[in-house]
């Protein structure tokens, strides 16, 4: 079977080596020359709206998914008159514009942020003086990493906002006092079967992912699964899906879905019986779906930047080292790490000795 990828960044990197195996063979449209995935299967370098080229990719495949959310819904839509689209254009569409994504969870009676519509200055001093300071707003697409955000905690931070995040659409969202930060990857199978893998642990750096853990039996996991399972069965979704949440007062508050494998999953190569690359593979390709249980406790670090000598880090007891390949460049995330240990003091001190290693 040969699997058309849009992106060929690293999530379709681990795609391949997760799939190669499968016999499964990938091609990965992508207009960077440098994709890192590239040399993992046919590289078909061109715009996202180029149709000569996605019907070139869709003539080749035998079906396709993708790799990140900002892909034009319209190439999607395109796409599906030749051949099958994991996930669906539809969820595409409300998972990469805010606006879509919240209401779809207050649909579902899944607590999340306060939240208004911002089209212009004055909505946002609209929506500031409903909601109230600190607020933050956010691009409702093509935001990531914490790019296309800010918070607003005084009068002056409102002024000139709006076209200070390019006056595009946005969303304004009421401060969150959150605990902690979780995230639950799911997978779904055409027929609709799903599975959880445990609840992650994150922490961000200035928006930016750095650290993941896995949890054991997490008390909100059950909360967690209904909410997330409301959501994949409202878009008869198929295929792999993560769920960001805000830990606060003993409950969740949701923050965003991701179409698509997801940072806070890549523990799973080494820590889950079958990874999140894998099960993505099985779910759209109608596969039966493989066990999400945990193997041993893990984390995973990301290397941002830079990646640390690999014969320091393989040195570390437990450290599998994933180097994507791509050129070092300050908040590019380049690499990670997942530890992975048979108990938890162990885990502690794989994870203080990666941190060690990359400065933090
Ligand atoms: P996002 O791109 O929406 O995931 O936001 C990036 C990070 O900003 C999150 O992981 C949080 O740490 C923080 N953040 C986003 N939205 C809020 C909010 N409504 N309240 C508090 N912190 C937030």
């Amino acid at each position: 079977m040969k699997i058309g990828v849009i992106g060929g960044g690293q999530l379709g990197r681990m795609l391949a080596l997760a799939g190669t195996p499968l016999g499964m063979r990938f091609a990965f449209l992508d207009p960077a020359a440098d994709a890192c995935a590239a040399g993992l299967g046919e590289h078909v370098q061109a715009d996202y709206s180029s149709e000569t080229h996605l019907r070139q990719l869709a003539d080749s495949v035998d079906l396709v998914t993708f790799e990140f959310e900002s892909v034009p819904a319209e190439t999607v839509d395109f796409l599906s008159q030749f051949v099958p689209v994991y996930p669906s254009a539809q969820a595409l569409r409300i998972a990469r514009d805010r606006w879509f994504e919240k209401s779809l969870f207050r649909e579902l009676g899944i607590p999340t942020p306060e939240f208004a519509d911002i089209q212009s200055q004055a909505d946002l001093e609209a929506a500031v003086a409903n909601i109230g300071l600190p607020a933050v707003l956010k691009t409702r697409t093509l935001g990531y990493d914490g790019k296309g955000q800010k918070v607003l905690r005084s009068a002056t931070d409102v002024a000139g906002t709006f076209a200070e995040l390019g006056s595009v659409p946005c969303l304004l969202e009421g401060f969150v006092p959150f605990t902690g930060e979780v995230s639950l990857v799911a997978v779904r199978a055409r027929d609709g079967e799903t599975r959880f893998y445990p609840l992650v642990h994150n922490t961000h750096d200035a928006g930016i992912l750095k650290l993941s853990v896995a949890s054991d039996e997490h008390p909100l996991q059950a909360l967690a699964e209904d909410y997330v399972g409301r959501v994949l069965n409202a878009l008869d979704y198929v295929g792999v899906l993560a769920f960001e949440f805000f830990e606060v007062g003993g409950g969740l508050k949701a923050n965003e879905i991701a179409p698509r494998v997801h940072n806070s999953g890549h523990w799973t190569i080494e820590g889950a019986e079958c990874s999140q690359f894998e099960n993505h593979l099985r779910a759209i390709a109608g596969l039966p779906l493989g066990s999400t249980a945990k193997v041993g406790e893990s984390a995973m670090l990301n290397f941002i930047g830079e990646v640390p000598p690999v014969e320091q880090a393989v040195a570390i007891q437990g450290c599998h080292l994933h180097h994507y390949g791509k050129a070092f460049k300050p908040g590019r995330k380049v690499g990670h790490a997942t530890v992975r240990t048979a108990d938890a003091s162990a885990l502690q001190a794989g994870i203080a000795k990666v941190q060690a290693l990359i400065g933090n």
